[in-house]
């Protein structure tokens, strides 16, 4: 891995580039007259030459210059390039999903490579690669007519339009839309039409860098030839304020159909915060009902001393931490929308929020608002707040409010918009006295956050003791007045939580991602056994490697995760996981979130997380690490960060220094 460097970027991207030439061989320039227009080998190419190189930076520099080329050569087709890189049909809170089976796929390979199906399975088998199968195979195919070549926007009109399709005849309508392309598909882009439909498509960028290489490629269409002759850190200044901007925005508006085509009308200086064009349009780029905004999210701490130094005479709150699920709710125009934490519609899990919700506010005064909140199970003989585990009994999609068993009260803590002005740039005691000022609580059914404004420690120490008395995890902390702002996404340092584990010294649990497997043996044998877990550092985009795992398991669950893990079954280690290769018997895309519980953290010779940050060379493993639960509400790259791993094994030690001062004491 490059160490990193602050103008690495620029060094790279500094030198000439022709969108013509650079393509050449899969793009050529449009007969005269004719529209030009990406075709799908270009978007192939780029992602062979990714798949190829190990090089973060190189990765990101090769999907720059082909989202420059299309944004300099065919902008209408942007939309469709960018979501193909991503392998994503529509915004995620959409909930747009391609949903081809391996059986179907297995069907089209055979009827497009002249196998038989029997053979494709045995080779899948084998091998683990369809993509691979496919190439091979089609490639030993003699055509008679050459196909016309595939454009991006064809092939990703024809996935979205697969992933839109609903009713009778899906899967024959399905089976021909893929038997098309892949007949009209060619070499490489066989094998990435397959991946992109198994959903395995990850060729070793995750989504912020593609975003990121986007921003650098407004960067450089904007400065044009003046690259040449900046300073490195002058054009590095440039990719970074184009790349933040643009992640900022994607944050509050998280939808690629509506920023494209705005930044691309209104040029680079949309992306430039302090610019006037920025400023004109800041409210089409700014957050609205109905699109999820990306959560600000909390540090842990561990005492309310450590509180008081980090927030160094801020004025701040604490307020009850509710175990529960969070909800962003909106509402505009009569509608409600939810969405959880990870920005998926919710809406059809809590038809009860949904009818409860237009009677808690005036609706002849207020016409639009999100709301940050917890939604919690309560008893429903006592109105006790019950734990989250009582939450995830409720059904997840289309419940109708009469089949409600499990009753919720919402803990609204946050405003972030009302009747059509975002408040994000406000303090939290400005718009939690806007929350106050708008909504009724309703007992047992909507509820303001309990809160204590205080700064004194014995106060604090029993509101905790009364918030885990009320069934809550513990407190969230948070700065009133001063760097009190919204921060969409970000991990704050003025949001800290404070729960009763870290105070009794057990390590805070982790969300890990499952990346590799062992099967079990005797009576476990042909499930899945123990698995190799990672965290995630997006600094360098990889998953780092933190412990095995085997505890914590019952026989039925493994029997359940490993059919639930085996879609994601590959049989070579991806490129972007760095772990030790020996023993794993099966690697897995990453695809689920593991809560888990560990006695301590250890510097490990064999283990990667947080690598650099905490020893040069070696990384930091789990001991005694123990499942605690799946978080179906966090996606992979929201898992525990490679930072946060430095930060809890460093104050581990420092724990552990303390307790050396008072036992020497
Ligand atoms: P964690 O999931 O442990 O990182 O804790 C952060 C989560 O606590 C948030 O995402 C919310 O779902 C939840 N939470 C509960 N009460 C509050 C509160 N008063 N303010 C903010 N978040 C809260």
């Amino acid at each position: 891995m490059e160490p990193p460097s602050v103008t690495s970027m620029a060094k790279l991207l500094q030198e000439p580039f022709d969108p013509m030439s650079c393509v050449a061989n899969v793009w050529p320039a449009p007969t005269p007259g004719a529209q030009d227009t990406v075709p799908y080998a270009a978007v192939v190419d780029a992602m062979v030459d990714i798949s190829a190189t190990s090089s973060r930076l190189e990765c990101v520099k090769i999907l720059t210059r082909l989202l420059l080329a299309v944004i300099t050569r065919a902008p209408a087709d942007l939309i469709a390039v960018f979501y193909l890189v991503i392998n994503k049909q529509a915004p995620q809170h959409e909930g747009v999903e391609l949903g081809i089976g391996d059986a179907l796929l297995l069907k089209v390979v055979s009827e497009c490579c002249g196998m038989t199906e029997a053979r494709v399975k045995e080779a899948y088998q084998q091998t683990g690669d369809l993509a691979e199968i496919a190439q091979n195979n089609k490639q030993k195919q003699a055509t008679l007519v050459q196909p016309k070549p595939l454009s991006a926007k064809t092939v990703f009109q024809s996935f979205k339009q697969m992933a839109l399709m609903s009713g009778k005849d899906v899967m024959r309508r399905r089976t021909d839309t893929i038997k098309k392309l892949v007949r009209d598909a060619q070499g490489a882009e066989v094998n990435l039409l397959i991946r992109a439909l198994q959903q395995k498509m990850r060729i070793g960028l995750a989504e912020p860098s593609a975003l990121a290489a986007l921003g650098y490629a407004f960067a450089l269409q904007f400065l044009g030839a003046r690259c040449a002759v900046m300073t490195l850190d002058d054009l590095q200044n440039a990719l970074n304020i184009a790349a933040s901007t643009l992640a900022r925005i994607f944050y509050e508006v998280p939808s690629i159909d509506i920023v494209l085509p705005a930044v691309l009308s209104h040029g680079f200086l949309l992306l430039v915060p302090r610019s006037s064009v920025f400023a004109r349009h800041q409210r089409d780029l700014s957050i609205r009902p109905g699109l999820p905004v990306k959560p600000q999210l909390a540090h842990p701490t561990s005492g309310i001393s450590v509180v008081l130094d980090r927030f160094n005479e801020r004025k701040f709150t604490s307020e009850y931490k509710y175990d529960g699920e969070r909800a962003q709710i909106h509402y505009e125009n009569g509608k409600i929308h939810v969405f959880s934490r990870n920005s998926e519609t919710h809406t059809d899990k809590y038809p009860d929020v949904v009818s409860v919700l237009p009677s808690v506010f005036e609706k002849a005064t207020v016409t639009s608002f999100i709301i940050d909140s917890e939604v919690v199970a309560v008893s429903p003989e006592t109105g006790a707040l019950q734990a989250f585990q009582v939450l995830q009994h409720r059904g997840r999609k289309n419940i109708a409010e009469k089949d409600v068993t499990i009753p919720v009260c919402i803990f609204a803590f946050d405003i972030l918009y009302l009747n059509g002005e975002p408040l994000l740039d406000r303090s939290l005691e400005q718009r939690r006295a806007v929350l106050y000022q708008i909504f009724t609580p309703l007992p047992g059914k909507f509820a303001f956050a309990t809160h204590l404004d205080s700064d004194n420690v014995e106060d604090i120490q029993k509101f905790l003791d009364q918030s885990i008395a009320a069934g809550c995890e513990g407190l969230m902390i948070k700065t009133l007045e001063e760097e009190a702002t919204y921060t969409p996404a970000k991990r704050s340092h003025f949001w800290l939580k404070l729960k009763k584990d870290y105070m009794d010294g057990v390590t805070d649990t982790l969300d890990l991602v499952p990346i590799g497997a062992f099967y079990g043996k005797g009576k476990r044998a042909g499930v899945l056994g123990g698995f190799l877990l990672a965290c995630y550092d997006a600094e360098s985009d990889e998953y780092q490697s933190i412990c095995k795992i085997g505890t914590g398991f019952q026989d039925e669950a493994l029997e359940k995760l490993t059919g639930e893990l085996r879609p994601s079954f590959t049989a070579e280690k991806p490129r972007y996981y760095r772990a030790e290769t020996a023993g794993v018997d099966v690697w897995l895309i990453e695809s689920q979130v593991w809560e888990i519980k560990a006695a301590d953290l250890s510097i490990s010779p064999v283990h990667y997380a947080a690598i650099g940050l905490v020893d040069p060379a070696k990384g930091i493993a789990l001991r005694f690490p123990r499942y605690v639960r799946t978080r179906e509400d966090k996606k992979p790259c929201d898992c525990t960060a490679a930072q946060q791993v430095a930060e809890m094994y460093r104050s581990q030690s420092l724990a552990i220094q303390k307790e050396d001062v008072v036992v020497s004491e």
